[in-house]
């Protein structure tokens, strides 16, 4: 059995990025973008009205002869003399020719004559050509992650293939006899099936969508055959259950016999001592324990640093801060501990329904408190270390 802090310097030696590959821009929100991007265009690329309007070429004068009129998307191929005026929209391309564009509700309109309340700025309500960005220049900086925002900036400016890092394929395989699907009828003995659920969707949390869920019952052969297969076909796989001590434990056994490198296997930590981390080839495989507690907090804690680390995310860790406890707390054993917590302001209170079975006590939580090995008490207002647990 290893400490905490052992284990989490195995999973800093093995944290690994994958290859750059091209995605279509529709399917990068999220992504890390792998190069710097430089705009091949002006933004806008040509002289745009900001108004609905009129384009003038003025030269101290406020009434203009109407010549002809430009919508957005035409070509802005009239030439205007002194003292013209073209009809024009937002949008629309101004013609060299005019210089300025008067908005609609300040001119007066009779029969092929306008009439403006001012006589115009220069230039006024024309977006300058490459107002917005000039063409090569710096539009967006290697390993940024891509949000809306920047994502529809680089479509305005023509990209749709990006550069971006990989997010990881995932297997789940979810063990267990004694596991059944919601919504069918329970039977004596049985319970729901919930990690599949908590593990999915926690990874599209992580924008992480590429994940294909498995199961199988407490059978050997089953086991050994189907993480084969799943380690073969995945950059990680995350196993549920049955990595414990009871002889219907197959997972270590199978994982064994199929040539998995064990990296580490048992952590004096509570909950998730049973946690197994290994390799077989480039794929890393966490078996995790089944109770769905110890499974999400050793998701966390062990195996969301490395799914992140393979996209380059720039944060692979959840957020560590240090809190005062709001009241004493007696410790139980003598392994290191994450606590279910809730941080208001500065301080933090441990959450009743710590057992690693109830995934309840998440649903307040907001943090973690992690105690070191051997501490047996915390007196109310002492620091503590706390891991901020993702947004719900
Ligand atoms: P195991 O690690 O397989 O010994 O399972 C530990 C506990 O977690 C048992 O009470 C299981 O019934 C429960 N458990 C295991 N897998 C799941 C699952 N996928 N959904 C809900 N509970 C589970
Ligand atoms: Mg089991």
């Amino acid at each position: 059995m290893i400490s905490v802090n052992e284990a989490l310097s195995k999973i800093e030696i093995h944290k690994q990025t994958a290859v750059p590959v091209k995605r279509h821009i529709t399917q990068c929100l999220g992504y890390v973008i792998a190069e710097d991007i430089f705009s091949l265009i002006d933004m806008p690329p040509f002289r745009q009205s900001a108004m609905d309007g009129y384009a003038v070429n003025h030269d101290q004068s406020n009434t203009y002869k109407l010549i002809g009129e430009i919508k957005a998307g035409d070509p802005a191929d009239i030439i205007l003399k002194k003292n013209e005026a073209v009809r024009i929209f937002t949008g629309a391309s101004v013609p060299n020719t005019a210089n300025a564009v008067i908005m609609q509700e300040k001119i007066d309109v009779t029969n092929t004559l306008i009439s403006s309340q001012e006589i115009p700025k220069n230039e006024q309500n024309i977006r300058p050509k490459g107002e917005q960005i000039k063409k090569n220049t710096l539009a967006l900086t290697k390993n940024t992650t891509l949000t809306p925002t920047n994502l529809s900036f680089l479509a305005s400016l023509g990209f749709d293939e990006l550069l971006v890092y990989p997010k990881p394929k995932v297997g789940i395989v979810i063990t267990g006899s004694e596991l059944i699907t919601p919504g069918t009828p329970l039977a004596p003995g049985k319970i729901y099936e919930s990690n599949s659920i908590l593990l999915s969707t926690t990874l599209q949390n992580e924008q992480i969508n590429d994940f294909t869920v498995y199961k199988v019952k407490d059978d050997y052969q089953s086991t050994e055959d189907l993480l084969k297969k799943v380690i073969n076909e995945n950059d990680f796989v995350l196993v549920s259950g049955g990595i414990s001590v009871g002889d219907y434990d197959f997972v270590g056994k199978a994982l064994e016999k199929i040539g998995v490198t064990e990296i580490f296997y048992k952590i004096k930590q509570k909950p998730g001592k049973p946690l197994f981390f290994g390799k077989k080839d480039t794929t890393y495989v966490f078996a995790l324990p089944g109770n769905p507690a110890s499974a999400l907090t050793c998701f966390y804690i062990y195996a969301l640093p490395l799914l992140r680390n393979f996209s380059h995310c720039e944060k692979i860790h959840l957020t560590k801060k240090v809190k005062k406890i709001s009241h004493n707390y007696e410790v139980k054993g003598i392994r290191a501990q994450f606590l279910k917590a809730k941080i208001t302001n500065e301080f933090v209170e441990v959450l009743d329904l710590q057992s690693s079975a109830m995934i309840h006590g998440f649903n307040e939580a907001n943090a973690l408190v992690f105690i070191t090995e051997n501490t047996n008490f915390i007196k109310k207002l002492q620091e503590v270390e706390v891991i901020l647990l993702p947004k719900k």
